[in-house]
């Protein structure tokens, strides 16, 4: 756990989160401003400040993501419609919080490029 991180605080239950879904490595919980009709979290229960801290010695914990991805697709209904999955870093890819997490994003078509 790493001091004042908001997201380790909605692991340790400290802080609250709607969760969707959790397993031994991930929480999954509605984004507090969603852009668009589904916007999910998926967070590693362990504190990595952003994917360049997720190496090959994570790979249960990137399991763990992925099978929380899918899961949480399945059961909002975006599997059927479509989503995206993005993970943001550093300040030019807009990381706001430096615990590392997936944005899952569906319900609406979604514009491409991002700007
Ligand atoms: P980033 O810009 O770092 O990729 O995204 C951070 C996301 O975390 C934003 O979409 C923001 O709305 C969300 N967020 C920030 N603080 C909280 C919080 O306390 N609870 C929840 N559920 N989401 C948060
Ligand atoms: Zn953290």
């Amino acid at each position: 756990m790493a001091a004042d991180c908001i997201f380790c605080r909605i692991v340790q239950g400290e802080s609250p989160a709607r969760r969707v879904y959790e397993n031994a490595h991930v929480v999954a919980f509605h984004d507090i401003a969603p852009q668009a009709p589904v916007h999910v979290l998926v967070i590693p229960r362990r504190h990595l400040a952003s994917v360049l801290e997720l190496g090959e010695e994570e790979v249960e914990i990137l399991k763990g993501i992925q099978g929380a991805i899918r899961r949480v697709a399945e059961e909002t209904g975006v599997a059927r419609t479509g989503f995206r999955v993005v993970t943001n870093c550093g300040r030019d890819g807009h990381q706001t919080v430096f615990h590392l997490h997936y944005h899952i994003l569906g319900g609406r078509r979604l514009g491409w490029p991002p700007g």
